[in-house]
């Protein structure tokens, strides 16, 4: 791999690190306060006698099976305002008293329907004026998930009441983020049909999954939904849909590499989404069980399209580089969240892997400064060409010896004449001239002098006639002038400059002359074909009343 990249990758992960511990630091910290630390003790049967265990660890002698506990401590009057508890239940349900009364109640005791999923509660306390029992009684599907509870503190009402959200952080950040993606995919997806297609709608299809993962993951969902059931199968579901989409994009980035497999990851993905649902809907515990097998197998299965990614690299797939740092991104922070709540080192479940983001922004960054390069140099490319079109346009509208228009372009700029005068309003008139006995000056000069006469001539004219009154040659030595918005008189009194000019300028020193005849454009039935065969006889009418002069349609006898 280029240093440069190497760098740009390292740069891009250190920046992933550091916005990581912005916001863990100060979230992990608020989880650690004012934890209730003292005088803990269990029991496992309400007949049995109480026993000291050391908060925040739950004793670790509880026998497999044990699916209820019963914990106590002695809450002592201080600080009034530091009277709401605030804890995590995990497939718990829950109940809590304050000197045998029942303050709270969550979940059924009954062992059939224990609460699924995973839920925040505050639990405001009555006024403590003496030392008072805090006990609670804990039912849990299994005896490790009994583990959840130490993430119980007591605060002040708004302190815990605040929590839930600070703990959503990580996930505030990296919601934007994914609609962004999911947003600028879209518009890619939308205008640009050729290219990286399935690149787009992957990156929307994992960002899609990413995002409802996302809320599934976040305290503030309950705010919108309050149903632990639900959410904790849309999150277990959506975790093991999140490599699968993942490695969606990365097959299709990999998908042409040669000695590179990535179907065969997607469907260890698609086995392991399968076993993990099919389980859980015939009535294993599946979906968390295999969360054991999950964690491993997505450090391995990420290994190996990291190596698949950087061997695809040194042969230059130029995407393959770039998602690098959000593959190990991605995959460093599940592994830690894995970690993290399998030995539930943190009091609060609190998820990393929304921190992933960062690193496919520059993923999501470089491809789109990939897809502008291209489109400006497409764009170059079509203006070079659109540029050569009109040259080459131009020359074949074009006669080789005047430089003037050639008859065939002659019909095309009338057309564009009638039509603006037509919105305009305006007359629209034509000018047909001949060179007198110009014959003459091919017999006397010859040939090359008489080409020589014909360029000098339609130079003369030209500069006597601006852009909007184009000359054209329509064969030999006649030409036409095409008056858009001039009357029959202004167009002879122009075609009358126009024969005077030539006669000034004594072309090559041999009194060249020239005949013309005016025609006008009389209503819908004229075509260019008439209003040219009007002018020709005006013409053919100067010629016969001596040459060297204008003659105009209404001069014509009918
Ligand atoms: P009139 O006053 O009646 O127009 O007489 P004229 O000699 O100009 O008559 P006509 O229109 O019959 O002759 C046109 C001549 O122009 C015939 C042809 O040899 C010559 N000619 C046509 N095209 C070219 C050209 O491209 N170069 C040269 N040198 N001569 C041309
Ligand atoms: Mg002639
Ligand atoms: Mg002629």
């Amino acid at each position: 791999m280029e240093s440069r990249t190497l760098r740009r990758c390292l740069a891009t992960c250190m920046l992933a690190i550091f916005t990581s511990l912005l916001l863990l630091v100060p979230v992990s910290r608020l989880a650690e306060a004012a934890q209730l630390e003292q005088n803990w003790q269990y029991k496992i049967h309400a007949t049995d006698t109480w026993q000291s265990f050391d908060y925040p660890q739950l004793p670790q002698e509880l026998a497999s099976g044990t699916r209820e506990i019963w914990l106590r401590t002695t809450l002592q009057p201080g600080d009034e305002d530091q009277d709401t508890l605030l804890f995590m239940t995990f497939m718990q349900s829950v109940r809590i008293w304050v000197n045998d009364r029942l303050i709270y109640h969550y979940g059924s005791f009954d062992q059939a329907h224990i609460n699924a999923g995973q839920r925040w509660h505050i639990v405001q306390l009555p006024p403590l004026h003496e030392p008072v029992e805090l006990r609670m009684q804990v039912a849990a599907d299994f005896e490790q998930t009994m583990r959840g509870l130490n993430t119980l503190t007591l605060g002040t009402g708004l302190e815990q009441a605040q929590k839930p959200f600070l703990f959503d952080l990580p996930i505030a950040f990296a919601l934007p983020g994914a609609v962004l993606i999911i947003l600028l995919m879209l518009l890619c997806y939308r205008y640009n049909p050729y290219r990286w297609r399935k690149l787009y709608l992957a990156l929307i299809i994992f960002m899609l999954t990413f995002s409802w993962w996302l809320i599934a993951a976040s305290n503030s969902k309950n705010a919108l939904f309050d149903n632990a059931l639900f959410w904790w199968y849309a999150l277990s579901v959506t975790a093991y849909l999140l490599p699968l989409t993942a490695n969606l994009v990365l097959y299709v980035i990999l998908c042409h590499e040669r000695g590179a497999h990535p179907g065969w990851i997607l469907a260890v993905n698609f086995t392991l989404l399968c076993l993990a649902v099919g389980g859980d809907l015939t009535g294993h515990w599946s979906m968390n069980a295999m969360m054991r097998i999950y964690y491993p197998l997505l450090v391995v299965t990420e290994a190996i399209m990291a190596w698949w990614l950087i061997k695809a690299c040194r042969r230059g797939n130029i995407l393959s580089r770039a998602i690098l740092p959000a593959l190990v991104g991605f995959t460093l922070c599940g592994a830690v969240d894995g970690l993290t709540g399998h030995f539930h080192i943190l009091p609060w479940r609190l998820y990393c892997t929304p921190l992933g983001i960062f690193p496919l922004m520059y993923f999501i960054v470089h491809l789109l400064r990939i897809q502008l390069a291209r489109e400006r140099s497409l764009a170059a490319r079509t203006a070079r060409l659109e540029y050569k079109v009109a040259q080459a346009t131009e020359r074949s509208e074009r006669d080789n010896l005047t430089g003037c228009y050639n008859r065939a372009a002659g019909k095309r700029l009338f057309e564009l004449a009638k039509q603006q005068t037509d919105r305009m309003e305006v007359p629209m008139s034509l000018i047909m001239l001949d060179i007198d006995h110009f014959k003459h000056f091919n017999d006397t000069y010859g040939h090359a002098t008489g080409d020589r006469i014909l360029q000098l001539f339609a130079q003369a004219l030209r500069e006597e006639l601006d852009k909007e009154r184009p000359l054209i040659r329509w064969g030999g030595e006649e030409f036409i002038v095409i008056c858009p918005g001039m009357s029959q008189m202004e167009t002879a009194v122009l075609a009358n400059e126009l024969r005077r000019h030539v006669v000034r300028l004594n072309l090559h020193g041999c009194g060249v002359t020239c005949s013309l005849g005016v025609s006008i454009w009389h209503d819908k039935k004229d075509t260019f074909e008439t209003l040219v065969k009007r002018a020709d006889r005006a013409l053919y009418q100067a010629k016969s009343q001596g040459r060297n002069r204008v003659v105009s349609e209404m001069d014509l006898q009918p």
